[in-house]
């Protein structure tokens, strides 16, 4: 069930202009502008002028002046415009504002969730773009999973799609610099880091989601109720993974990794489930390769890879042992240390369908 359709009518869009290919700009201006006007929605634009820009910009808004938030960039600026949300006195009222994305960066993952939600055949660039701006202009608005995540200097964030540590934080970082040439710098990531793979050291527990249970769709907000702090054992009810030699560890919450990676089969936006997939140590680089290539159809797990391991879970927390690495949340780098989670069904609210 969804909730009631609501049409947006007084919509931020913030616009990223350094996002991708430095072209978020001209293509809203391109393929977005007419379709708004045509459907009779008033907007305003805000042009992001640096990093943290919006979450100050949203931290401190009048919320009651608008009608929906939209993000036209990657997903690095929905996640700065969460988190300003989330930090505001008045979070629980804030984070029910409805949100919207539109692919104007080259890490795109929640406009290819949301295309691939609506059950359209895969679409990329300019088609992804306008089928983002064919849903905005619908307006239907339903549930969006946030997840909370506990850093050692005990900062909490919250993300909307993944938290990840080894071989796919490190393209997601290293391939930065790539990211003139839009959502194919992850697949040129990928080659180059299979050249220098690594095992990495680290503990590794989650308390799986009880078979049948269906997750609650009503926000139960936070504390999170399913953490201990992160200087105590976790609890006997979460299973310890036996091997400590990891390749890659991904917890997302969304289908699409990136544009063309399809990294769950079966999510929803708001399933209520943390998808844990790792890849423990010993694994070939054709063995890798194959993964990653399998998964732009999302056929991944049908690889028969024994160093593959896909769990649905609520909650996690990882403890590096490697002194050197990098995590990232929702494609972000955040400080390298242990981490835990814990999903928040419905949370959020965002404009899909
Ligand atoms: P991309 O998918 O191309 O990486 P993102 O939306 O993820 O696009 O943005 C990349 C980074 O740029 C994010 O960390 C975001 O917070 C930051 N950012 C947003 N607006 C600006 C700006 N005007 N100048 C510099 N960085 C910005
Ligand atoms: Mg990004």
């Amino acid at each position: 069930p969804r909730p009631p359709v609501r049409r947006p009518c007084r919509v931020m869009i913030l616009v990223n202009p350094l996002s991708g290919r430095g072209q978020a700009l001209q293509l809203f201006t391109g393929h977005l502008q007419g379709m708004l006007t045509e459907a009779a929605i008033p907007y305003t634009l805000v042009i992001t002028e640096h990093q943290n820009h919006a979450r100050e910009l949203v931290k401190k808004a009048d919320l009651s002046q608008w009608d929906a938030l939209v993000i036209m960039s990657g997903d690095g600026l929905l996640f700065e415009v969460i988190n300003g949300l989330m930090e505001r006195d008045d979070w629980q009222e804030a984070i029910q504002t409805p949100l919207g994305i539109l692919p104007g960066g080259s890490g795109n993952a929640l406009a290819a969730s949301v295309h691939h939600y609506s059950q359209s055949p895969p679409a990329w660039n300019e088609e992804l773009l306008l089928s983002c701006g064919f849903m905005l202009c619908k307006g239907l608005v339903g549930s969006l999973d946030l997840v909370s995540i506990h850093l050692a200097s005990k900062q909490r964030i919250f993300s909307f799609l993944s938290l990840a540590w080894g071989f796919v934080a490190d393209v997601d970082i290293e391939s930065e610099k790539y990211r003139h040439v839009g959502a194919i710098r992850f697949l040129m990531g990928t080659l180059v880091r299979l050249a220098t793979l690594r095992v990495y050291q680290g503990r590794l527990a989650y308390l799986p989601l009880i078979p049948n249970s269906s997750p609650t769709h009503k926000p139960h907000p936070p504390p999170d109720s399913l953490l201990p702090g992160l200087d105590q054992p976790v609890p006997e009810s979460w299973t310890v993974v036996k091997t400590e030699d990891f390749v890659l560890v991904l917890a997302i919450y969304q289908s699409h990794l990136a544009e063309d990676l399809w990294a769950v089969p079966g999510a929803a936006a708001d399933d209520g489930i943390i998808h844990l997939f790792y890849v423990t140590g010993g694994i070939s680089r054709p063995a890798l390769l194959r993964l990653f290539l399998a998964m732009e159809k999302g056929a991944h797990l049908a690889c028969g890879c024994p160093h593959l391991v896909y769990e649905k879970v609520r909650a996690l927390r990882l403890e590096p042992i490697s002194r050197q690495g990098v995590i990232t949340v929702d494609g972000e780098t955040v400080e390298y240390g242990p981490v835990q989670a814990q999903i928040h069904p419905g949370l959020a609210r965002l404009i899909y369908g």
